[in-house]
């Protein structure tokens, strides 16, 4: 008997083969591989229009885009961030020699808690480093409101947030720099890639500095930066995805419909909530596994991978349960009690473009199976 084929969170976005040769084509033409080539150029120009955006600077990736945007602000002492993340939002604050400080996310949802930032405050902080988790945006007003009442600066961690929209506006523009990332798990991939989004020229000056070495021109060395170059045929690959962005997220949009359609009413299962007019990006669909569905995460974890199924427990475990974070501020598990309750409640289910709709049914049978036993 043939073993079925196993169904992971992700697949990348893999535009045609033959749609890349052209590309390939016009790189060997230029004998240009990276340096702010053409491509890259081309891209830089693409992705702002596309995202509705002025100024971006293009990454090797959004790690390296997290370190700039810290360095590119002078972002000094304590920085208030999310335990509920990627470890990349922390890691880029100890790289820099900053003091993380956690505080709790929002009860019932995924993002950082504005209502709990002002209490975490000293006079030695400078930065809010929030994360639009699931490109979900955070309470970018109060966030803000409470940035500019005590001088902090704003870096969004938007990984996921690409393409995202309230009310029309990108929520790119939000902060004082919003950091993507291009990774090919990522609903845009550049295989690996990022970009930084800023608000005016002379940051982007300063952004294309310091991912240059800090080389403003032959003879001269304007700053310590580092080497966080996009090279071409990364930016090759970027120009040829954003053809293909906008049925990648249509097929989102389907899927998302087909999974809440199967999955809503189920009890102890809730579903994603996704304010109205928001343009969202779909990029991940996580549930929560409630207290009164009668598996435990993990036990419906194990009954979906026993059936080739493989899903992802984004984010688990926290952030501040690493041993390099388990003694910051803010870290005690008693601090973030809505962070612990979703790390060990939430599942994301496969969600890419080509999921077939009989593989979404399963996935979904086998959800309702358990909660409604034949
Ligand atoms: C993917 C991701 C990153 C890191 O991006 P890379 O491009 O992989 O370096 C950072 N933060 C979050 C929330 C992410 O999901």
């Amino acid at each position: 008997m043939q073993s079925e084929k196993k169904t992971y969170v992700t697949r990348p976005l893999m535009p045609p083969l033959e749609a890349f040769i052209p590309y390939l084509e016009q790189i060997w033409d230029n004998q240009q591989l990276t340096n702010n080539g053409p491509c890259h150029q081309q891209l830089e120009e693409a992705l702002a229009d596309y995202l509705g955006v002025e100024h971006l600077c293009l990454f090797s990736n959004g790690t390296m885009a997290l370190l700039t945007a810290l360095q590119a602000l002078r972002v000094t002492g304590e920085v208030i961030t999310t335990p509920y993340s990627f470890v990349a939002t922390a890691h880029s604050l100890l790289w820099n020699g900053l003091t993380p400080v956690f505080v709790d996310t929002e009860p019932g949802g995924f993002n950082l808690d504005a209502e709990q930032i002002e209490q975490a405050i000293t006079s030695h902080t400078t930065a809010i480093m929030p994360v639009h988790c699931y490109g979900l945006p955070c309470n970018t007003a109060r966030i803000q409101q409470i940035a500019d009442l005590y001088g902090l600066k704003v870096i969004y961690d938007a990984a996921h947030a690409f393409g995202v929209r309230q009310q029309g506006r990108s929520v790119l523009l939000e902060g004082d720099l919003s950091v993507l990332s291009f990774h090919a798990t990522k609903v845009f991939n550049t295989i690996e890639g990022g970009a930084i989004i800023c608000h005016d020229a002379s940051m982007k000056r300063r952004i294309d500095l310091l991912k240059n070495f800090g080389i403003a021109d032959e003879n001269t060395v304007v700053a310590a930066g580092i080497n966080g170059k996009m090279n071409e045929l990364q930016a090759a690959w970027g120009l040829l995805q954003l053809q293909h962005i906008d049925s990648a997220i249509e097929q989102r949009t389907a899927l998302y419909t087909q999974f809440r359609q199967g999955l809503e009413g189920i009890d102890g299962i809730t579903l994603p909530s996704v304010p109205e007019g928001l343009g969202w990006n779909y990029a991940y669909f996580p549930v929560v596994v409630e207290d009164n569905y009668p598996l435990t995460r993990d036990e419906l974890f194990d009954a979906l991978v026993a059936r080739n199924i493989i899903p992802r427990r984004y984010f688990y475990p926290l952030i501040t349960s690493f041993h390099m974070y388990r003694h910051a501020r803010g870290a005690e598990p008693e601090a973030l009690p809505n962070a612990h309750f979703v790390a060990d409640r939430v599942i994301c289910l496969p969600f890419y473009p080509g999921l077939e709709s009989g593989v979404v049914s399963k996935i979904v049978n086998i959800v309702a199976g358990q909660a409604r036993p034949a």
